[in-house]
């Protein structure tokens, strides 16, 4: 018998796999995403936008989900669907949920294989910020304190344990995410981040191997692609 403390086996089974998307983008979108790595994970990822497309609903299978969210840019359509798809993981038995926007491109044999690296029964907020130090804002409750938390960019993809999620449950379901955004006035990557860092305490672990557009592409060294 061995005595190590390695986390379970993941497989992709374990991940759910959630996409942003809006009306807009489904036609310039969504095709590259069906043609290349969706077909990887096609029973795990779902897309979350904000009408009903028929045609894109076909094409994967009724992965589509409307979350009858606005189809505008502003905060709270953006946190009205970062809080449909986290419900939608609570609603999963999936031990790891993974954000990502319609125009990253998810290395899914690599992801499964990272997760591999972390206990989800243990929390972990999974990603890579885009600022430099964190971020700080003046709270409105308790005497004007400041607040420092750092956040995961939405658009390089982060992902979450399910005992965090657990965690966050009496926070952030049903819908209180949108509240908790509204309440602070940002974005719904940065509303993740003021979740789990500054209310539950929990820190983000910095991943290198996501990236968001932030990122040039030539600043990735092309034999070490595949690993990103
Ligand atoms: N998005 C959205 N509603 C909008 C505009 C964008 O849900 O009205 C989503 C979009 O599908 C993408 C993410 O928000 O997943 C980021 O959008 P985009 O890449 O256009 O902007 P940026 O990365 O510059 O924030
Ligand atoms: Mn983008």
């Amino acid at each position: 018998a061995t005595a190590t403390v390695k986390p379970p086996t993941v497989t992709l089974d374990d991940v759910f796999i959630s996409v942003k998307t809006t009306r807009n983008y489904h036609n310039s979108r969504l095709p590259i995403i069906l043609k290349t790595w969706f077909q990887l994970a096609k029973k795990q990822t779902w897309l979350f936008t904000d009408t009903n497309d028929s045609d894109f609903q076909t094409r994967t299978n009724g992965h589509m989900i409307n979350t009858n969210c606005s189809s505008s840019h502003n905060r709270k359509a953006l946190c009205c669907k970062m809080s449909v798809e986290f419900d939608t993981f609570l609603n999963t038995d999936k031990k790891w949920f993974c954000h990502f926007d319609d125009d990253n491109y998810v290395n899914v044999p690599r992801l499964v294989k990272f997760l591999g690296d972390y206990n989800p029964r243990e929390d972990w907020y999974l990603g890579k910020p885009s600022i430099q130090a964190p971020l700080e804002i003046v709270s409105k409750d308790k005497r004007a304190q400041k607040v420092r938390f750092w956040f995961a960019t939405g658009g390089a993809g982060f992902c979450l344990s399910r005992a965090l999620a657990l965690k966050m449950m009496p926070l952030a379901s049903d819908g209180k995410f949108i509240s908790i955004g509204e309440r602070i006035r940002l974005p719904d990557d940065v509303t993740m981040g003021y979740i789990i860092e500054h209310l539950l305490k929990k820190q983000l672990t910095v991943v290198d191997l996501f990236h968001s557009h932030l990122e040039p592409m030539k600043f990735i060294r092309r034999d070490l692609i595949q690993d990103q």
